[in-house]
């Protein structure tokens, strides 16, 4: 029994498979691990889902990355950590020279840590010279986080999630909740049984969350931003805005009012497909409602118009009187673990951490001091540009870490074709994903459970996570790995531990400036901002919005068509989304035996309408082409979807859905608009 004891560890982690950010201790024993238990998480108290409870056997996967692999041909093979990060600093440095630092990019992880982000913005800036630094979140959350600079100031979810439980109304726009973000929903789900919270859904598909809705509404694809603006309009209209309250607090009243004259409900029904009465509902239910919850996620913003329609969300709230109060505000649910940190902590083209930007002189010298290097002035490329800049000979050499790109970037064709372009590709990561196949250099990176840091879930909380097990073979942890690289390229950086990171980013960015990792010691968190004295703002809007006269703003809009609608060619509109028991493209999930056993197969949703116009059957397979590529899948016919509207699961073990899906992004923010692709389908004959 002694030794047993001995041999038997428990560390608190966090979890990494979404925003959520429920933590717990895993128990283990040498490299097994034994259990999970929650405890007294902050986000999720004694829950989890399946992948928190069941998705750890990845890690001792017989697939995980032990050693760097440099190209031979068309080959790769097995070098030493001396070896590789001698070619890296040789070839990274080597463009530079020859290109100036802005012929190279840097691309971050939501995956990964706070610190591990902030040190690859500081290798982009301070070791390289470029602002040419960017992370996953590109892909989905960016339009949220701009919707909600333009209205009320900061990118971040307005309260907590224990807030959303105790509105009066929460209204889930474009989001499978239940499936994407488990633990949060079930507090919803609660609070809709237990407490009478009203509940409005919006979204494509039927999902669990819509069967629950006192009302469900089934827009047209792209078209929420309209029925969102005829909603505010009527609400203004028939005199049920909160005058009170945008009086003293918000900016812009008339210039906006003024934008929304076009949004009838007329207008709306015409272009949503929804009926006048249905609409009037919806208004005259929001506006009476005590509190208000809006929660959204991709599909809002994985549109040609997400910025846009996450900003006429904002509007709405503000129009209803629904911020600086518990229970009301506005929630994009972040996607990965890190999405929210990942910006944060300054992985981001214009930003560096705190969102304080490169232009801004008195920032940007500020940061000259303390890093002792002349810093550059102009914003770099964000991850779409970076593609694009591959193409026009412009960016020669990436270093990526935590992102398998080509499968999680649109267009995968096109993408594949720029990487093959490039001059040196160094790819870290914890699997040989697709994206490994265009590397010059794959460097062994050690996952979550193999590290330590800081997460910031997606109501802004900064948790901490321990080291559950050491790197297996030769991979490390990527913060050291950036560390190894900035020092090939000539820096003298020596961080011990994360704990060094964070104090320099809490002592450069004023958002951050009382965090430290006392203050997050085991189960303890902190929602940012945070002060100097360590106090934190669980509710981020209380006595202003973060403008310098402390008012928000209505940002006037305008509903421009999705940039690709069905056709008599491409006559079907494929969604895509998550599942409950994946995570992303799957190189973690579909390495964990249960989980893969429990959910073996992609297959796309179609509405019993369109499988009897085709005669189809599930267990059919067809062929799903786009003008940008095809997959092979098999049909499942179901109410979920209904119509010409067809879904495909984004996780697969199989070919990425990004193989279909368009160049077409955000207008704002180049996020694409993975959400917009007409399709046709051929029917294969039954084997
Ligand atoms: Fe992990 Fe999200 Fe599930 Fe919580 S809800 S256990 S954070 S995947």
């Amino acid at each position: 029994a002694a030794m047993r004891e001995v041999r038997v560890k428990r560390t608190k982690t966090v979890c990494t498979y979404c925003g959520v950010g429920c933590s717990f201790d895993v128990w283990t024993k040498d490299r097994h691990i034994l259990k999970v238990e929650p405890g007294e998480g902050a986000a999720n108290n004694i829950s989890t889902c399946v992948k928190g409870k069941f998705g750890w056997d990845y890690v001792n996967h017989e697939d995980r990355l032990q050693q760097p692999l440099i190209r031979e041909g068309d080959a790769f093979r097995p070098a030493s950590w001396e070896e590789a990060l001698a070619l890296i600093g040789k070839r990274l440095g080597g463009i530079k020279a020859e290109h100036g630092p802005d012929a190279l990019g840097f691309i971050s992880s939501s995956k990964c840590t706070n610190e591990e982000n902030y040190l690859m913005q500081k290798l982009a800036r301070a070791v390289v010279g470029t602002n040419n630094v960017d992370n996953c979140s590109r892909y989905c959350q960016s339009p949220a986080t701009q919707g909600l600079f333009r209205t009320v100031g900061y990118g971040g979810d307005s309260g907590s999630i224990s807030d959303i439980a105790s509105a009066a109304m929460v209204v889930v726009i474009g989001s499978n909740t239940t499936e994407s973000h488990p633990v949060l929903s079930t507090r919803v789900k609660r609070a809709h049984k237990l407490n009478g919270q009203k509940l409005i859904v919006a979204d494509l598909r039927r999902h669990e969350m819509a069967d629950r809705a006192d009302i469900f509404i089934q827009p047209s694809p792209g078209t929420d931003l309209v029925w969102l603006s005829a909603v505010t309009k009527y609400i203004f209209d028939n005199g049920l805005a909160k005058m009170d309250f945008i009086e003293r607090w918000v900016n812009k009243v008339e210039e906006y009012r003024k934008s929304l004259e076009p949004f009838t409900m007329e207008y709306a029904a015409k272009i949503t497909g929804l009926s006048v009465e249905t609409l009037t509902r919806v208004a005259e239910e929001i506006a009476a409602a005590e509190s208000v919850c809006i929660l959204w996620a991709m599909g809002v913003t994985q549109h040609c118009g997400g910025s846009d329609t996450s900003t006429a969300i904002s509007n709405l709230l503000l129009a209803t009187g629904n911020y600086m109060r518990t229970g009301t505000g506005a929630y994009p649910l972040r996607g990965h673990n890190n999405v929210q940190g990942a910006s944060d902590f300054g992985c981001m083209p214009i930003y560096f951490p705190g969102y304080e930007k490169v232009t801004d002189d008195e920032v940007r010298h500020r940061y000259e001091q303390a890093w002792g290097v002349k810093l550059s002035s102009s914003k770099g490329l964000d991850n779409h540009e970076m593609v694009r800049a591959i193409e026009d000979g412009k960016l020669k050499g990436i270093y990526l870490f935590g992102e398998d790109m080509f499968s999680a970037d649109s267009n995968a064709n096109y993408v594949g074709a720029q990487f093959a372009k490039l001059d040196f590709f160094v790819v870290q990561d914890i699997f040989f994903s697709e994206t490994c196949r265009y590397a010059d250099v794959v460097l062994p990176a050690s996952p979550s459970l193999e590290k330590e840091g800081t997460f910031v879930n997606t109501e802004r909380r900064i948790q901490r996570l321990y080291e559950v097990l050491e790197p297996l073979g030769e991979s490390r942890p990527d913060w050291r790995i950036v560390q190894d690289i900035a020092n090939s390229l000539g820096a003298k950086w020596n961080y011990t531990h994360p704990a060094d990171v964070m104090h320099e980013a809490a002592s450069l960015a004023p958002m951050f400036a009382g965090v430290t990792y006392d203050r997050l010691a085991g189960y303890k968190t902190l929602q940012w901002p945070v002060a100097i004295d360590g106090t934190d703002q669980p509710l981020l809007y209380t006595e202003k919005f973060n403008f310098p006269d402390g008012k928000a703003n209505f940002y006037p809009l305008e509903w421009i068509a999705p940039c690709e609608e069905i056709d008599q060619e491409y006559d079907i509109h494929l969604n895509n989304g998550r599942l409950l028991e994946h995570f992303h493209e799957g190189n973690m999930t579909y390495r964990v035996k249960g989980i893969h056993e429990e959910t073996p197969n992609r297959f796309l949703e179609v509405s019993p309408e369109l499988a009897e116009e085709r005669n189809l059957q599930t267990g059919q397979w067809v062929d799903v082409t786009s003008r940008y590529g095809e997959l092979r899948v098999q049909v499942l016919v179901t109410d979920r979807v209904k119509g010409k509207q067809v879904f495909i699961p984004l996780n697969s073990p199989e070919k990425p859905v990004n193989l279909l899906t368009s160049h077409f992004t955000d207008r704002v923010t180049h996020t694409p608009a993975y959400k917009e692709t007409p399709v046709h389908m051929k029917i294969l004959p039954w084997k």
